[in-house]
């Protein structure tokens, strides 16, 4: 029934109501564009190095090699390790690439402890046999002597729901691809007093680009890592622990130095030379070549003498005698060289 008056209008269908929706709407989405802008250049900045890995499609951006003995320059703690280590094997550069001098090392971002980050931890990325878990715990005492620091693995990380693009079928049986493994699995989960944490798994991995196969990759200043024991185990003709021990503490070596911002190194003999097939894998050294041995112990400041006294331990009680007496060798040399304190990378 009809009073008689004229229906008011009401608010909500008044032109102020109109306004305020769409000024409301307005500065709504500018907020939410904000938030996207700034999320995006924080994850601009995390992922600077996984970008590049982003996609299995990209190709993969393999670090320059670095550091020819020639071109040792800088720091009177680089100068003495590099001097006290040099005569002892015959290194050489193998290719004509750009050199990462002591100053370009010294002067980038670099990964390093800190009073809070002092955890190297290990992270198995699926499950892992007891002969893998073995091989691991033993590798785990070589890491806490190569770089310095406590090792803890931690418990299994299940890697069953990556899907889609980032896992496909190999000649190794099913591959994922690293990127999503460092960027999307690792890095979100790194605990906060971890100095490195380092994904394995007995999947092999894939870095995207032309390659098919790879047997870890790291970031520099990310502090996460990926490395595979598939064709570490697999590749083996016989069960040969040593064979399979050998392997597996060089992958923890390269990837290690990388995550300690090691880029690679065009001298050889020198663990962080690029092997690019399991051959290659195997003739390759465990240690590192003068240069990076410095760069390492400058940085994570690490007395090197105190580091070939650990390795030497490690090596003989795990039967790698010639090791064992190369590292007792370096001890040796460093000492009589009475190298300056590493100073922390400053
Ligand atoms: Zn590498
Ligand atoms: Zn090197």
């Amino acid at each position: 029934m009809n009073n008689g008056t004229a229906p008011r209008r009401s608010f909500f269908r008044s032109r102020a109501f109109v306004i305020a929706v769409a000024v409301a709407g307005f500065i709504a989405v500018d907020i939410l564009f904000v938030a996207w802008y700034l999320n995006g250049q924080r994850l601009d900045d995390e992922y600077r190095f996984l970008d590049r890995y982003g996609s299995p499609d990209a190709p993969p951006d393999i670090p320059e090699p670095v550091s020819k003995l020639s071109k040792a320059t800088n720091g009177d703690f680089y100068n003495a390790v590099v001097a006290a280590l040099e005569p002892l094997l015959q290194y050489t550069p193998n290719n004509d690439e750009p050199d990462e001098s002591f100053a370009a090392f010294r002067a980038k971002r670099r990964n390093k402890p800190t009073d809070e980050r002092k955890i190297f931890y290990v992270q198995p990325l699926g499950e892992l046999t007891a002969y893998e878990t073995r091989i691991l715990d033993t590798s785990a005492e070589f890491v806490k002597k190569y770089f310095g620091f406590t090792v803890v693995r931690l418990p299994v990380k299940s890697i069953s729901a990556v899907a889609g693009k980032y896992r496909r079928s190999g000649t190794y049986g099913e591959q994922f691809f690293t990127g999503h493994l460092l960027g999307k699995v690792l890095l979100p989960d790194v605990p906060a007093d971890a100095v490195a944490v380092m994904g394995i798994t007995d999947s092999d991995l894939w870095p995207g680009g032309s390659f098919n196969f790879v047997f870890g990759e790291a970031t520099f200043t990310l502090r996460v890592g990926v490395s595979s024991l598939r064709r570490m185990v697999e590749d083996s003709p016989k069960p040969d622990d040593h064979l399979v021990l050998a392997r597996t503490i060089k992958l923890f070596a390269h990837e290690g130095g990388h995550m300690f911002s090691l880029l690679h190194c065009s001298l050889t003999p020198c663990a962080m030379e690029y092997p690019n097939s399991l051959a290659a894998h195997d003739a390759a050294t465990v240690h590192l070549c003068p240069c990076c041995t410095a760069k390492l112990c400058w940085s994570l400041n690490y007395a090197p003498e105190d580091r070939f006294a650990g390795l030497a331990e490690w090596f003989g009680a795990n039967g790698f005698r010639e090791e064992a007496e190369f590292c007792t060798k370096a001890k040796e040399a460093l000492l009589a060289a009475k190298i300056p304190d590493p100073g922390n990378g400053k």
